[in-house]
């Protein structure tokens, strides 16, 4: 899909606008949220622009099984308690209802010790 001028996920996975980078590989970037709702909020992106869950299609059902497998590690890895009395969130807003904010697919991790800011 083409990279909008105005995305800011497409922007700073070409390195545009400045992040806080957990994890990168050919297909996905995984950063911190700039304001994060728990002791540990990643959002998880495709480098390519998706708009939302409701743009996906069956060519993109490995990319999205691939983040569904990374994220737990991830969660893990950044400090997320273990399950079950630890875990995490995962979410996805799509479209205004949904309260998506920014119009580049991507997942929150969330998670961590509470009580959380949202949520
Ligand atoms: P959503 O409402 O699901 O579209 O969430 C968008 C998320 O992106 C929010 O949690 C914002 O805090 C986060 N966000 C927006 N701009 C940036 C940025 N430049 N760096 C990191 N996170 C951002
Ligand atoms: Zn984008």
């Amino acid at each position: 899909m083409n990279h909008p001028d105005n995305c800011i996920f497409c922007k700073i996975v070409a390195g545009q606008i400045p992040s806080k980078k957990v994890y990168e590989d050919e297909e996905l970037f995984v950063f911190h949220d700039i304001h994060p709702w728990a002791p540990v909020h990643l959002l998880m992106i495709p480098k390519a622009h998706i708009a939302s869950m409701a743009h996906v299609g069956d060519e993109h059902a490995a990319l999205l099984g691939r983040m569904m497998v990374l994220a737990p590690k991830l969660a893990l890895a950044q400090g997320c308690n273990p399950y079950p009395e630890g875990g995490f969130r995962i979410m996805t807003n799509t479209g205004a209802e949904g309260g998506q904010e920014v119009h580049h697919l991507h997942l929150h991790v969330i998670g961590g010790a509470r009580p959380w800011l949202k949520g």
